[in-house]
C-alpha cells in the first residue's frame, strides 16, 4: 500500500459519521475503563499522517505515545515484518530459539550508554520491562526496596502501578499496592518551591534522607527514574541531578535504573536521554519506539547484574516475539541510517522557539520544556503557576477539531506534549505548529 499523502486533509467534522457509527459499536462491546484521546477510527497510517475511516488526514503529533518514532509503517520495519512473518511468527524463545532475538539484544548492548559489558533480555511491554528490571535488581542485590520519584510513570501492572505517582486515573481503586516502594520528590524546576537553582540540591538531599533514614540504604535494590519524566509532564531534571543520583546509588550498592521507555531510541535528540549528560545507568529499560510499532521491550544492564538471575527466572510466552524483533531491527536501522537522532534535534530547533514565543506576560503558557522531539507546554492561570487543565483540554480539543493529534499529560493534566514521528516532513510540521499556535491564541 502506498504511503498516504503527507498533508492535512479534513473532509468531515471530527469524528466523522463513519467513526461515530463505529464508536457506538465500540461502546457496546468495550469497557469504559479503556479511554480514548481522539475518538476516530483509523483506516491507514504512514509517516506522520493518520487516515481515519472518513478519509480525514490527521497530523500525528503523538506517534501512538512515542512509539512510531520512525513513522507509522516505516518501510524498513514493514519489509522485515513481512519477511519474518512468512518464515515463522512464534516458537517461544524459551522453547526453541531464534537469532533475531539475539540480534536485537546485541544492538541494544551496542547503542545504550556506556561501553562496559552488557546483556539484554527482551519482553513485550514497558511495564514488563520495568518489573523485570526490579526482579533482576532484587536478586543481584538481595535487597527488597525500590525508590521512585513523584510525577513518575512506570506502567499499569501491580508493581509498576505502585511505582507510578499519579492516583487518578492510574491507581484509584486498584490498591492495595505492592510494598517496598518509596517515593522521593522529583526536581521539577518550574514548580520547585526554592526555584530551579535549588531543585537539584534539595531533591538530592531529600533522596538521601529517604534512602538513608526511611528505607535504609542496605535495603534498597534500585533507584528507578525517567531521565525526562513523560506522563508526569515532560519534566526535565536540572543539569547534574541524574549524575548525582547515579553516584549516590553507586556509593550505596544500589542499582540505578533509567526508565527510557519514552525517552529512548533517538526521541530526545540523543540515542538515549541519559546521553545528554553522559550518565551511564546500571540498567536501562526500553520499549515504545523499540519495536517500530510492534510490542517489544527490553532490559539492558551490566552483564554481571543481568546474569544474577538463574536460568528459568526470566522470560515470558511472547517475550521477544520474532516478528516484533524483526521490526525492531528495522526501527533501529532507520534511526541509525536515516539520521533520525539529528531529525529530533532539527524538530526541537524549529518547534521550541515557536512554543516559547507563546509565553510572556499574561500568557496561559507558563513553561515550555523538553528535548528533541519530546516537547511540551504547561498551561497556568496567567501571572500564576496555578495549573489550568481546562486550558490544556481546550487547546487539545481545538487541535483535534482541526486535524492535529496532540496529547495532554502532566500530574495536573495541564500539559500539552508533542511527540511527532521523527520522520515528519517540514511542511507538515509547520502546518501542525500553525494549528497549535492558533489553538493557544484562541484561549486568551
Ligand atoms: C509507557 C511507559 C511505561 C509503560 O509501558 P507499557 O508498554 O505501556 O507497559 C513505562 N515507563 C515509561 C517511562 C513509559 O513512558
Amino acid at each position: 500500500m502506498a504511503m498516504p499523502t503527507q498533508q492535512r486533509i479534513i473532509k468531515t467534522t471530527l469524528p466523522g459519521p463513519r467513526s461515530l457509527e463505529l464508536q457506538t459499536k465500540r461502546d457496546d462491546a468495550l469497557p469504559t475503563g479503556l479511554g480514548q484521546t481522539l475518538p476516530v477510527f483509523v483506516e491507514e497510517a504512514g509517516g506522520a499522517i493518520v487516515v481515519d475511516v472518513d478519509g480525514n488526514h490527521i497530523i500525528d503529533m503523538a506517534s501512538g505515545i512515542a512509539v512510531t518514532s520512525v513513522g507509522a509503517s516505516n518501510p524498513r520495519v514493514v519489509e522485515r515484518i513481512k519477511a519474518q512473518a512468512e518464515k515463522f511468527t512464534h516458537t517461544c524463545f524459551l522453547v526453541t530459539q531464534y537469532d533475531v532475538f539475539t540480534e536485537v539484544a546485541a544492538a541494544l548492548n551496542r547503542i545504550t550508554p556506556g561501553d562496559h559489558a552488557k546483556k539484554t533480555a527482551l519482553f513485550s511491554t514497558g511495564a514488563e520491562a520495568v518489573e523485570n528490571a526490579i526482579k533482576i535488581a532484587r536478586v543481584a542485590t538481595g535487597r527488597p526496596a525500590v525508590i521512585v520519584l513523584s510525577h513518575a510513570y512506570h506502567g499499569r501492572s501491580l508493581l509498576t502501578m505502585s511505582m507510578t505517582s499519579k492516583n487518578i486515573p492510574y491507581k484509584e481503586g486498584f490498591g492495595p499496592f505492592a510494598p517496598e516502594v518509596y517515593r522521593a520528590p522529583s526536581p521539577y524546576p518550574y514548580r520547585w518551591a526554592g526555584g530551579a537553582a535549588a531543585a537539584a540540591d534539595e531533591a538530592i538531599a531529600s533522596l538521601r534522607e529517604l534512602v538513608l533514614t526511611q528505607a535504609g540504604a542496605h535495603n534498597v535494590a534500585a533507584i528507578v527514574m525517567e531521565p525526562i519524566q513523560g506522563e508526569g509532564g515532560f519534566i526535565v531534571p536540572p543539569e547534574g541531578y541524574l549524575a548525582r543520583v547515579q553516584q549516590f546509588a553507586t556509593e550505596h550498592g544500589i542499582i540505578f535504573v533509567a526508565d527510557e521507555i519514552q525517552t529512548g531510541l533517538g526521541r530526545t535528540g540523543e540515542m538515549f536521554a541519559c546521553d545528554h549528560e553522559g550518565v551511564v545507568p546500571d540498567m536501562i529499560t526500553t520499549a515504545k519506539a523499540l519495536g517500530g510499532g510492534m510490542p517489544l521491550a527490553a532490559v539492558t544492564g551490566r552483564a554481571e547484574l543481568m546474569d544474577a538471575v538463574p536460568a528459568g527466572g526470566l522470560g515470558g510466552t511472547y517475550a521477544g516475539n520474532p516478528v516484533a524483533c524483526a521490526a525492531a531491527l528495522g526501527a533501529i536501522e532507520a534511526i541509525e541510517q536515516d539520521g533520525l537522532v539529528q531529525k529530533a534535534r532539527d524538530i526541537e530547533a524549529f518547534v521550541k522557539p515557536r512554543l516559547e514565543a507563546l509565553m510572556g506576560e499574561g500568557s496561559l503558557v507558563g513553561d515550555v520544556r523538553g528535548r528533541g522531539a519530546m516537547l511540551a507546554m504547561e498551561f497556568v492561570r496567567p501571572g500564576t503557576t496555578t495549573p489550568a487543565p481546562e486550558v490544556a483540554k481546550a487547546v487539545a480539543a481545538h487541535c483535534h477539531a482541526e486535524g492535529v493529534l496532540v496529547l495532554v499529560c502532566g500530574t495536573f493534566g495541564n500539559v500539552i506534549r508533542l511527540l511527532p514521528p521523527l520522520v515528519i516532513e517540514q511542511e507538515l510540521l509547520e502546518d501542525a505548529m500553525s494549528v497549535i499556535e492558533a489553538a493557544v491564541e484562541a484561549q486568551r
